[in-house]
């Protein structure tokens, strides 16, 4: 049995109240898994008729489903292939509540990706920036990204400040899924417990305000703001939707009605808060979460400026030439970041921010001549003309996974993607018969 400190308990049986012991039970269960489908890839009828786990869906998101099965998935051909993406149920239900999505979301707290996600997923017309403070875990988000080949997300690694600084008014949606004291993940990382104290929720909500204060400019007049934390502090949760209502004068409203069964109302004592919803183990299957969803007041009319590439015509030509000759149909605009070369969704290029990935990366120059990036497979991979289609049960399929060279026996000299099943894994170059792997070193899975 998990041992929690006194005073968190303490606090719980007050905020629960009879229903705590149910609450304390839920440690002795095994914790959910969960997933999202990546729509973008797959339809969920058909995604469920092709995966071979056992899987119930999630009641209240299409998109989710709950894993009966302690089975690693990592290497499985379908995680590779990006046609899912492993999430919390509890930390799904912040993005289903939501009643709309608009053109333009921002992420402000985004990797390791979840609610970004289940966002471009949910709402597949709209651009997701999604940003990461630290750099190191902005590069895991933007894996995730590629790996599901979203083209309708782009990354960045800015500050709050920044971002409120630079994208003044440009965003339908601000998602704010902030640091916090990780309560509501108690059971499932253990290891929140020990980083747990007393003085851990005033310090918390001290920098949630913080960063709110920092990025609420991003937020358009009747613009929408998302805020969750997987915590079960008052603190942390009621106390800032207060604070949101109160001192920045945003109006909560309410979440979609169908998580409203799988979520309990928020703590006593907030007004402004009696909107917002918790999501408890001991209600639904998953981890704790809690969210808000407020309005910024006004309908006002923006007008969008589309920042140039400073593409030059040459590479352009050169850029076409190839996704001409092995992609069929259009990859959309292009733009240059650094040495890249992005197929940038068009609403990218009105927010002015810097980009890590300002859509799908399509390759680099190398003396002058164009090599693609793995992005391009992930992403563009099922429209390529020249491609190895492997079957599930081909043992060519771990083979590329493992990194090495496989025999080509539908692809031809040149540049082709490889395919389980027709979802594109990654890419490769056939010469002399053999595809020549380009599945990046840091995916490879190791060989058992
Ligand atoms: N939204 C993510 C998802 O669904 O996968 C989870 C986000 S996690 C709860 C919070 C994130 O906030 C972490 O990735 C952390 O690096 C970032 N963070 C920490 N301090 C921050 C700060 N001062 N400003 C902005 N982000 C911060």
């Amino acid at each position: 049995m998990t041992r929690l400190p006194l005073s968190y308990t303490k606090k719980m049986k007050d905020l629960l109240g009879e229903d705590y012991s149910a609450y304390e039970a839920t440690f002795s269960c095994a914790p959910s898994r969960g997933f999202l489908i990546n729509a973008a890839k797959i339809g969920a009828a058909k995604f469920d008729e092709i995966f071979s786990l056992p899987t119930r869906p999630v009641p209240y998101f299409e998109f989710g489903r709950i894993l009966d099965s302690e089975e690693k998935v990592g290497g499985d051909p379908y995680h590779a292939a990006g046609l899912f993406y492993m999430q919390d149920p509890g930390a799904m239900s912040a993005i289903a509540a939501l009643p709309s999505f608009g053109k333009k979301i921002l992420d402000v707290a985004a990797a390791p990706g979840g609610k970004t996600i289940g966002a471009a997923i949910a709402s597949p017309d709209s651009l997701i920036v999604a940003n990461e403070i630290d750099f190191k875990r902005a590069k895991i988000l933007l894996q995730n990204v590629e790996r599901l080949g979203l083209k309708n997300v782009a990354v960045t690694s800015l500050t709050p400040k920044d971002l409120g600084k630079y994208a003044k008014e440009c965003f339908d949606l601000v998602i704010c899924d902030l640091p916090c004291s990780g309560e509501g993940m108690f059971r499932k990382e253990p290891a929140a417990i020990e980083c747990w104290n007393e003085g851990i929720n005033g310090m918390n909500a001290a920098r949630q305000k913080e960063i709110l204060t920092d990025v609420l400019p991003c937020l358009k007049e009747g613009g929408t703001l998302l805020y969750s934390t997987c915590t079960y502090a008052v603190e942390e949760d009621e106390a800032i939707v207060d604070f949101l209502a109160g001192e920045k004068g945003l109006t909560p409203i309410s979440p979609k009605s169908s998580v409203l069964p799988y979520t309990a109302p928020a703590a006593y004592g907030y007004p402004s808060a009696s909107l917002a919803r918790r999501f408890y183990p001991h209600i639904a299957e998953g981890e704790g979460q809690f969210f808000a969803i407020l309005k910024k007041e006004g309908d006002k009319l923006y007008t969008q400026k589309t920042i140039p590439s400073s593409l030059s015509a040459n590479e352009i030509k050169k850029i076409r030439a190839f996704t001409d000759e092995n992609i069929d149909g259009d990859v959309g605009d292009l733009a240059k970041n650094g040495d890249s070369i992005f197929a940038v969704h068009p609403l990218a290029r009105t927010i002015p921010l810097k980009y890590l990935s300002e859509g799908v990366c399509l390759g680099e120059f190398v003396k002058g001549r164009f090599e693609p990036h793995h992005n391009l497979f992930t992403a563009f991979g099922a429209d390529f003309k020249n491609k190895e289609d492997l079957a599930l049960s081909d043992k060519r399929v771990k083979e590329y996974l493992y990194g090495l060279e496989i025999e080509a026996k539908t692809a031809k000299e040149g540049y082709c993607a490889v395919c389980v099943e027709g979802f594109p894994l990654g890419g490769g170059k056939v010469v002399n018969g053999t595809i020549k792997n380009k599945y990046p070193k840091g995916l490879r899975i190791p060989k058992l």
